[in-house]
C-alpha cells in the first residue's frame, strides 16, 4: 500500500486520535483530497508534496462547536460580533466551525449563501431561535421575534443547519422565563436537532433566573441537547451561589451535552473547579469566538484548550473534547473528528511549547500552566492551509506570565 500516488504525505508526524485511541509516530498519506494511508514511512518519491512533521502532533481537524463565523455579512465598520471564518477556522488552527445563533431563520441566507460557499473552513450552522440572530441585540424582546414555523421549515431546507441556538439572558428572561427555552426547544423538537443553549449571563439578581435555569435543565433539555458556557460564573448559570444546580447532574443523567464557549464574559477559572469539584466535566471545549473575542479572553478554540491544560487536563483530553466528542455532538461522528482511511482529510497539526503561560477570565480570574498548544498548520479537505499571525501581537502562544 505504500507505493500508492499520493497527493501529499505529512511525514514523520506523532499520529494522535484520542477517538480510537491511535498514538503513535508515522506518515499520513493522502489522495484526492482523502486519508489514503496511516502509519508506517510512506514512498515520498511517490508525492506531489511533502511536509515534514516530526515532533509535531498531528490530530484530526479541530471542531469548534461555538463560533460566531458570519463576518461579512453584518457591519462593514465597527464589527464586534462576527468574525471571519477562515481566520478562526483553516487559519486558526480549526478545520470545523458551529455558528451558534449569529443568524436566525430570516437572515441565516447570508451564511447559507454566502459566508459558507466563500469559506474554506466547513462550517455548520445552529439557527438562533430569534428571526434575526444576533444582527440585533437583544434577539429576542418577547415571543414576537420567534417564528417556530419557519424556523423548523428553514431547518429542514438547508443541509447546513444542524441546530437551534438559544441565549436565556436578560431581557429575554425577564419577559419570557423559561417559555424561551420551550420555544427554542419546540423549533429543535420540529426539527429533529438539538437545541444549544446559552445558560446565564443576566447581569442582575433576577428572580426569573434561577428559575428558567431549574426548569430548562429538569424539563426542557433531552439526550443530545448542548448547554454552553458551563464554567460560566452568572447568575443563571449552573453555579448557585457556588453550589451546582441539583438539576444539572439529573441533566448529564439524560444525555445533555455541556460545552465550554469560553467567550469574552462568560468563563470564570473558579466556576470551572467549582463545577468540576460537584460532578461535571465538560464533554466539548468551545471558543465562543467573536470578532473582538479573537483578540481578547477568548481568542480562539487552541488559547481555550489551553485554559484546560492549566485545569489539569492533558493534551490528550483537550483534543478529544475538540474532536470525537465534538463530532458526537454534531451526529458527525461517522465523517468528522477522527483519522481513518477513506475519511475526508481534515487535518490539525499542533506543536507544543513550554513555558509560563497566563490566561485571564471574564470574573477577573486567572490561571497560570508551563505549557501551551499551537497550531502549525491545518489540512482541511486534502489542502494545506496555512496559519494567520496569531491572535496575539507576538503570534500564537498564550500570555506570558
Ligand atoms: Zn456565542
Amino acid at each position: 500500500m505504500s507505493n500508492g500516488n499520493y497527493d501529499l504525505i505529512l511525514a514523520g508526524g506523532r499520529v494522535l486520535d484520542p477517538g480510537s485511541g491511535l498514538d503513535q509516530v508515522g506518515d499520513i498519506g493522502i489522495s484526492g483530497g482523502k486519508i489514503v494511508e496511516i502509519g508506517g514511512s510512506l514512498d515520498a518519491a511517490s508525492a506531489g508534496q511533502v511536509v515534514d512533521v516530526s515532533g509535531k502532533i498531528v490530530a484530526p481537524g479541530l471542531i469548534d462547536l461555538h463560533t460566531h463565523v458570519a463576518g461579512g455579512i453584518g457591519k462593514v465598520i465597527d464589527e464586534t460580533s462576527f468574525a471571519n471564518a477562515d481566520q478562526v477556522g483553516v487559519h486558526g488552527g480549526v478545520t470545523t466551525v458551529v455558528d451558534a445563533g449569529s443568524t436566525g431563520s430570516y437572515n441565516v441566507g447570508g451564511m447559507i449563501n454566502h459566508v459558507i460557499p466563500r469559506s474554506k473552513t466547513r462550517i455548520f450552522v445552529f439557527i438562533n431561535a430569534g428571526i434575526l440572530g444576533i444582527h440585533r441585540i437583544p434577539e429576542i424582546r418577547d415571543a414576537s421575534d420567534i417564528d417556530i414555523d419557519h424556523a423548523i421549515a428553514t431547518i429542514q431546507a438547508s443541509e447546513h443547519i444542524r441546530g437551534v441556538k438559544v441565549r436565556m439572558v436578560s431581557p429575554s428572561v425577564q419577559s419570557m422565563g423559561a417559555e424561551l427555552a420551550r420555544k427554542a426547544k419546540q423549533i429543535a423538537s420540529g426539527a429533529g436537532v438539538p437545541v444549544m443553549v446559552h445558560i446565564g449571563d443576566i447581569p442582575d439578581d433576577h428572580p426569573k433566573a434561577g428559575e428558567a435555569a431549574k426548569v430548562l435543565l429538569s424539563e426542557i433539555l433531552t439526550e443530545g441537547d448542548i448547554v454552553t458556557h458551563t464554567c460560566s460564573h452568572h447568575v443563571g448559570a449552573l453555579l448557585d451561589n457556588g453550589k451546582l444546580r441539583p438539576e444539572a447532574l439529573e441533566a448529564k443523567e439524560r444525555g445533555v451535552i455541556f460545552d465550554v464557549g469560553v467567550g469574552r464574559a462568560n468563563f470564570s477559572f473558579d466556576s470551572a473547579k467549582a463545577i468540576m469539584d460537584q460532578g461535571i466535566t465538560p464533554h466539548t471545549i468551545s471558543s465562543d469566538v467573536t470578532a473582538a473575542g479573537r483578540y481578547s479572553l477568548a481568542f480562539g478554540l487552541i488559547e481555550s484548550m489551553n485554559k484546560f491544560l492549566t485545569l489539569g487536563f492533558s493534551v490528550e483530553d483537550v483534543t478529544r473534547m475538540t474532536t470525537t466528542n465534538s463530532a458526537t455532538s454534531l451526529g458527525e461522528s461517522g465523517n468528522l473528528g477522527a483519522l481513518a482511511v477513506g475519511r475526508e482529510a481534515d487535518i490539525s497539526v499542533l506543536d507544543t511549547v513550554q513555558g509560563s503561560f497566563i490566561h485571564h477570565d471574564a470574573a477577573g480570574g486567572s490561571n497560570t500552566g508551563d505549557r501551551a498548544i499551537v497550531p502549525v498548520f491545518t489540512v482541511r479537505a486534502g489542502e494545506v492551509q496555512p496559519l494567520d499571525p496569531g491572535p496575539h501581537p507576538w503570534g500564537w502562544a498564550p500570555e506570558s506570565a
